[in-house]
């Protein structure tokens, strides 16, 4: 059984359309395609032909080049049946629990409401890949433009449990401004200093930040580390339950 062959296709500012190939099969995905045109060269460069578009959620930065890419490849496209209105092209729809198929490669979908309430994320247990759109970002989560606190911690919490070596494919290239951020809030966090000084490299000749280690994120990104008291305390929220850390964690960044 080959593991998933995996590629990432940067487009807009610094979005990541992230493209799944199983060789055995020949069955080809994009992850979130912002748009058609970079997507489908890339594809085609590589002499893959896409089958399958997975959606984490409905935002036009992940969903807006559905329409052309399907027009183009005839491919299906995956995204919550819960969300099912706001995602164009929607083909299956799919929930918690469900699992995704790219010839012999599994993913199990995950609800991971927040940033949005029909957000979700796929994860390829053989290849240790998540694909966890604007849930989880490198050093960073996404805003809550719908969901609680309570939702993300819960998502986040889901995503955390995962493997340690899951590699961690989200949807931005946003690391160097999380980090800056992670910094003002933990600055003696000895991993976070260490993901700093490496991403520096990657950026400086534009290397992709993209992906990250699960338990790399667990180490240094404050929004997974909600639950640690000395960070509840360096924020003078000693004794708080995670929910209200991250809520504060999150209304900083949203302030930075
Ligand atoms: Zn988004
Ligand atoms: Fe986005």
């Amino acid at each position: 059984m080959a593991a998933l062959i995996i590629d990432l296709v940067p487009v807009l500012n610094d979005n990541y359309v992230h493209l799944l190939h199983e060789p055995d099969s020949g069955e080809t995905a994009a992850v979130d395609p912002a748009v058609a045109g970079p997507v489908l060269d890339a594809v085609e460069q590589r002499g893959w032909r896409l089958t399958h578009v997975l959606v984490t959620h409905h935002h036009h930065d992940h969903t807006g080049g559905i329409p052309e890419v399907k027009r183009a490849t005839g491919c299906t496209v995956i995204g919550n049946r819960n969300d099912a209105r706001r995602i164009p092209g929607l083909d299956v729809g799919v929930v918690d629990g469900d699992s995704v198929r790219l010839g012999d490669q599994e993913a199990r979908v995950f609800d991971t409401p927040g940033h949005t309430v029909g957000h979700i994320a796929y994860w390829f247990k053989d290849s240790k890949a998540l694909f966890c759109g604007d849930t989880l970002f490198s050093i960073g989560c996404g805003r809550l433009f719908e969901g609680s606190p309570a939702q993300m911690w819960r998502a986040l919490s889901t995503l955390r449990d995962l493997p340690a070596d899951t590699r961690v494919y989200c949807a931005h290239e946003y690391t160097q401004s999380n980090i800056r951020f992670a910094l003002s809030v933990d600055p003696d966090n000895a991993a976070l200093k260490a993901r700093a000084e490496d991403v520096e490299g990657l950026r400086a000749t534009r290397r992709p930040s993209v992906p990250s280690v699960l338990g790399d994120e667990i180490a240094a990104n404050p929004f997974l580390r909600a639950d640690d008291p000395a960070l509840a305390d360096r924020l003078g929220l000693a004794g708080a339950d995670p929910v209200t850390v991250l809520a504060d964690i999150r209304g900083r960044k949203d302030r930075f």
